[in-house]
């Protein structure tokens, strides 16, 4: 019996690693959780799950575990790192579940690699910003670090010779405005936006889809995690997100993993060890199976190039990357911006933040410190 502690448990991957938790009863127990503000949502996970430990750093949150831990007397609670690290360290947790969104995740990122333990990391932001230390940090402690982005988890199941890898290709679905060209994107809403086709994930990470942002990133991610120069990686439009990446050998075989789209799927197959779970899952219809692939939309080439700089250069250009499109995204939900503006934040901030060449942790919360700052004024003068 593994016992799990999810980072991120009320989120919408927090939702899926669950059900994959209780349709295997047999192999894994919830043994610890982090949440932020949904307190309803935690109530039915301690119903359902009995996790034994349960972090916040949210003062409000931390507050009514409180009173609720007072209650129900069965649950050790936490709201600072040390006793967090304590209990991840201990007995009580084999596998960490990274699955809080944005570069708020990277602290506890940090701290599940530091176990050395086997970590399924979602928080692609963390890696984003924190790659040139996580990376480093997971030899150093043996930490099994294994994508549940989709995408990467797919990559990981179709390497089978990593030294004969010719190229990668990784999938998007293209977002809600697949096709449709930038002047009918001039005015459209938060709510729009949010609406994807395939997936159904939190609000960041729809927008990011809606800009293709989300595929820069998952560059970036597939270079740091596979060790692999972003000049062997291709990005392609693929609407029905069935085909979830492909790997290009020497020998010319090109390996794909497929699935309905459902992060079950992933996080089931990071959860294995050499046996593959059982899970409740829709089947592929292969008698009515259409698939399509077209090139990575021209409009987007910009910022595409600006994540492909990003792998090249390093030095804390991640950071800057990922703070400027998480300010921006904030800006656009909160109507401060227009959708297409977010790439002018990214790019106008990437401009003006200056870069390091040693980096430690301490330096990568100050570039993305600095990075916030320079991006909230860029979306001022925006939206002025
Ligand atoms: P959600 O918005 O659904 O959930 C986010 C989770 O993080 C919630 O548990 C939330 O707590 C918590 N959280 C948010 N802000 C903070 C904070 N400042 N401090 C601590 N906890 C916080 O996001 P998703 O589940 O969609 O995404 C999670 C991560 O997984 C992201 O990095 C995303 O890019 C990645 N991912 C998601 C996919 C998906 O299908 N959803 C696919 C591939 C990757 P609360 O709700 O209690 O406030
Ligand atoms: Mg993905």
């Amino acid at each position: 019996m593994k016992k799990i502690f999810l980072f991120g448990a009320t989120g919408s991957i927090g939702e899926s690693s669950l059900n994959v938790i209780k349709e295997n009863p047999d192999h894994f127990t919830l043994s610890g959780i982090s949440f932020n503000e949904n307190s309803t949502r935690v109530k039915e996970i301690i119903k359902n799950f009995h996790p034994e430990h349960i972090f916040t750093t949210n003062e409000k949150s931390y507050s009514w575990l409180e009173r609720e831990s007072n209650l129900s007397n069965i649950i050790s609670i936490s709201n600072n790192i040390e006793e967090l690290a304590d209990f991840l360290n201990s007995d009580n947790v084999d596998i960490i579940i990274s699955a809080i969104s944005g570069f708020a995740g990277l602290e506890t990122s940090i701290l599940s690699v530091q176990t050395g333990k086997k970590v399924l990391l979602a928080n692609k932001e963390s890696i984003v910003a924190g790659g040139d230390i996580l990376i480093p940090l997971s030899k150093k402690t043996g930490a099994n670090i294994v994508p549940i982005d989709s995408e990467h988890n797919a990559i990981l199941q179709c390497i089978d010779d990593y030294s004969a890898i010719h190229n990668i290709t990784i999938t998007a679905s293209g977002g809600p405005f697949n096709g449709i060209s930038d002047s009918d994107l001039e005015n459209i809403s938060p709510e729009d936006a949010l609406k994807h086709p395939t997936w159904n994930m939190g609000a960041k990470i729809s927008v990011d889809s809606a800009t293709l942002v989300n595929k820069c990133l998952e560059l970036i991610e597939a270079s740091y995690l596979f060790n692999i120069k972003e000049s062997k990686i291709n990005l392609v439009i693929h609407p029905q997100s069935i085909v979830h990446s492909i790997v290009t050998y020497s020998d010319g075989s090109s390996l794909c993993q497929m699935s309905n789209p459902d992060m079950k799927v992933p996080i089931a197959h990071a959860l294995s060890d050499e046996n593959r779970l059982n899970i409740n899952f829709r089947e592929l219809d292969f008698d009515n199976l259409s698939l399509s692939f077209s090139a990575f939309p021209k409009s987007r080439k910009m910022i595409e190039d600006l994540a492909r700089e990003v792998c090249k250069i390093k030095n804390g250009s991640g950071i800057v990357f990922n703070a400027a499109n998480e300010v921006a995204v904030d800006a656009f939900l909160n109507s401060k911006i227009k959708f297409l503006e977010i790439f002018d934040v990214i790019l106008r901030t990437f401009d003006n933040v200056e870069l390091s060449k040693e980096l430690d942790i301490e330096k990568i919360y100050e570039i993305d410190k600095a990075s916030r700052i320079m991006a909230k004024k860029v979306v001022e003068s925006t939206s002025n």
